[in-house]
């Protein structure tokens, strides 16, 4: 059973609820929506029921966005592991060092939550259709999803994305259309094509599912901390859904109980040096960013030159007393490197970033060794293996 009621606005501009049982995608304001649950009646609902449940994000159903007797798509995706990076952890003067290894997802990142949800619904609501601008990854997991419910996929990715990204789209079955410029301009050229078609859009925060599904990254941080959360999250921000949707469930599990009032996790956002639109806008203290102008990076998930949620982001950051940071391409491929050879995980480069940005913290005195925190790697190596060479 699932506590799902409707949908609101996120800013919230005081329009009505929304209702979700027809496809939905931005408030009339233009924001994203959010996914809202009868939270005073999942009060009933106890962390014991959570065990000997399916090894997948789907074991938190009661607060996803499922109807009564909905059958989830699911590839197994979440209930990824916590490595405690002792070797790494040791060199940095830390003892509890975690790495939430997102890379051992269905389609090697943590795209495969956010499109496992969104796909189930999009499904469930009779799409023939799936539209989505990506940087790679996306494209990859909404592909699979796709793939699974037997819905056709189109996906519009930047003409010089890597290889292995458009491999694996078509390997899915997927229709893959190569656009100039960056994922802003595919994210333009998909609504423009599918708009006339009647294409359903699942690109980032334009449709309210997908922050569902990676919200259950810090259901699960609670569970394998045995509850106690850590003090730094510290995660690689490009459109930002992990970082909203991590921040929703905090409040989730605030208002059901499971987790006490009070200090949360120390939110820091991470992105790379030639494209950080949060981390300028978090520094001249605005609520929202501004458009990054030749934004390149290696990361190809950090790629992204503005978020529509990003008054989001910036508000976890702040309301979390976090922060954020960009690293260089050299220094994310380092890390990447040193996660690689110290604690045998395959990271991407936004995962290598995140250890960067760890690094910074520390230097700079905030992060202090008895503290306990939290690094994601957000995809694995083998996509970014030319990075490498
Ligand atoms: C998409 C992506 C990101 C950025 O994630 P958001 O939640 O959209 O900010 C980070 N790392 C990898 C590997 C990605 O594919």
């Amino acid at each position: 059973m699932s506590y799902f009621s409707h949908l609101e606005c996120s800013v919230p501009c005081g329009a009505e609820a929304y209702d979700p049982r027809v496809e939905q995608h931005l408030c009339t304001c233009g924001a994203p929506l959010l996914a809202r649950y009868d939270l005073d009646a999942a009060r009933s609902w106890k962390k014991d029921s959570l065990a000997g449940r399916e090894s997948n994000m789907w074991r938190y159903r009661e607060l996803m966005p499922l109807f009564d007797g909905e059958q989830p798509l699911t590839l197994g995706e979440g209930w990824t592991p916590l490595f405690h990076a002792r070797r790494v952890g040791e060199s940095l003067g830390l003892e509890r060092l975690f790495v939430k290894d997102e890379s051992l997802n269905p389609t090697n990142s943590f795209k495969a939550r956010g499109l496992s949800a969104a796909v189930t619904r999009a499904a469930r609501l009779g799409a023939r259709v799936l539209s989505i601008p990506s940087a790679g990854n996306a494209a990859n997991a909404m592909a699979a999803y796709a793939a699974m419910a037997g819905i056709e996929a189109r996906v519009f990715m930047p003409r010089d994305v890597k290889i292995p990204f458009i491999r694996e789209c078509e390997l899915y079955g997927a229709n893959v259309e190569l656009v100039e410029g960056l994922i802003t301009d595919a994210g333009r050229i998909a609504a423009e094509k599918g708009r006339a078609r009647g294409w359903y859009d699942v690109s980032t925060l334009k449709e309210p599912y997908r922050i569902e599904g990676k919200k259950t990254m810090a259901y699960e941080l609670g569970e394998q901390l045995e509850w106690r959360f850590p003090d730094w999250i510290i995660y690689p921000t490009g459109g930002g859904t992990g970082m909203v949707g991590m921040w929703k469930a905090f409040d989730e599990m605030e208002q059901i109980g499971w987790k006490p009032a009070g200090p949360r996790p120390k939110m820091v956002s991470v992105q790379a040096e030639h494209c950080a639109p949060i981390v300028r806008a978090f520094e001249n203290g605005a609520e929202r960013s501004e458009l990054w102008q030749y934004a390149r990076t290696v990361a190809d998930g950090l790629r992204v030159p503005k978020a529509i949620g990003d008054f989001l982001v910036l508000r976890a950051v702040r309301e979390s007393g976090g922060t954020a940071l960009a690293v260089s391409d050299e220094d994310m491929v380092h890390d990447m490197r040193v996660l690689g050879s110290q604690e045998g995980i395959s990271a991407a480069p936004e995962g290598g970033a995140a250890l960067h940005a760890l690094r910074m913290l520390i230097r700079d005195g905030r992060v202090q060794s008895t503290d306990t925190v939290v690094v994601f790697n957000t995809g694995g190596a083998l996509k970014y293996l030319d990075v490498l060479g």
